[in-house]
């Protein structure tokens, strides 16, 4: 059975008091139950919210690493680093990455092997910008991401991984795909799983859905049969939104 998850990415927002406040919240909200909540807070957070955990079912994640391992690269934050810190997962691939920091697919495809590595569960980010999907091409760029991403991985390695289709055209634009186009999506990068890895591999992956997910679309998104939890930008900023998104997975 494949893992729910809501992970909130809080990306360059909140103080680390503001930080640790919104975690520690968090921490008392969450429930044990089947559903994995995992935090990204900026590096500087990291072992703060990592160290406030105290739920099962609650992890700390990285927004980003290195794509290299260690040395003379002067501001980046290693997987290692990361790791360390008392982290479990680590967004990779985010489009605001790919788009103000030129990460290509190669360079992207690096991070995740440096991750995995590093014992930490890759959240494995693709989706097409609004031109490629108006142009019919969205299907082909999020294939060719995947594929340039993480088809050269071992099914063992496959099977670490945690892939969030975000299309760009929706994040943190407060236009959410419809359910109908996120499943379409979603399942047709599970069946691609399939003809690489095998049915077993691709049933077990979790796919998230990300982009202007709020606590009142999160239910309408999630009951879809291939999307497996979201990955969640500006309303993870809130408790109560980021709770209520958590909370709508349980529906399921
Ligand atoms: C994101 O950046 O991963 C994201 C989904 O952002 P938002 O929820 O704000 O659209």
């Amino acid at each position: 059975m494949r893992k729910k998850i809501v992970a909130g990415n809080w990306k360059m927002n909140k103080t680390l008091h503001e930080g640790i406040e919104l975690a520690k919240t968090i921490n008392r909200q969450v429930e044990e139950n089947e559903v994995i909540v995992v935090l990204c807070p900026p590096f500087i957070h990291l072992s703060g919210v990592a160290g406030i955990i105290t739920k099962d079912s609650l992890f700390a994640g990285g927004q980003n690493c290195a794509s290299e391992a260690s040395g003379a690269y002067t501001g980046e934050v290693s997987a290692e680093m990361i790791r360390s810190a008392g982290a479990d997962y680590v967004i990779i691939g985010h489009s605001e990455r790919r788009t103000y920091f030129n990460e290509s697919d190669e360079i992207v495809n690096k991070k995740v092997k440096l991750a995995l590595a590093n014992e930490l569960t890759p959240i494995f980010c693709c989706g097409e910008v609004l031109a490629e999907r108006q142009a019919g091409k969205h299907i082909q760029i999020v294939k060719s991401q995947v594929e340039k991403g993480l088809f050269d991985l071992s099914p063992e390695d496959f099977g670490r991984i945690v892939i969030a289709y975000e299309p760009v055209w929706a994040i943190g634009t407060g236009v959410t795909a419809t359910a109908e186009q996120a499943q379409e999506m979603h399942k047709m990068i599970r069946d691609h799983i399939a003809e690489k890895y095998g049915n077993t591999v691709a049933s077990n992956t979790s796919i998230l859905y990300g982009g202007s997910c709020k606590p009142s679309n999160a239910r309408e998104l999630f009951l879809n049969s291939d999307v497996d939890g979201g990955l969640i930008g500006g309303a993870s900023l809130s408790a109560s939104d980021f709770m209520g998104i958590v909370n709508a997975i349980l529906d399921k």
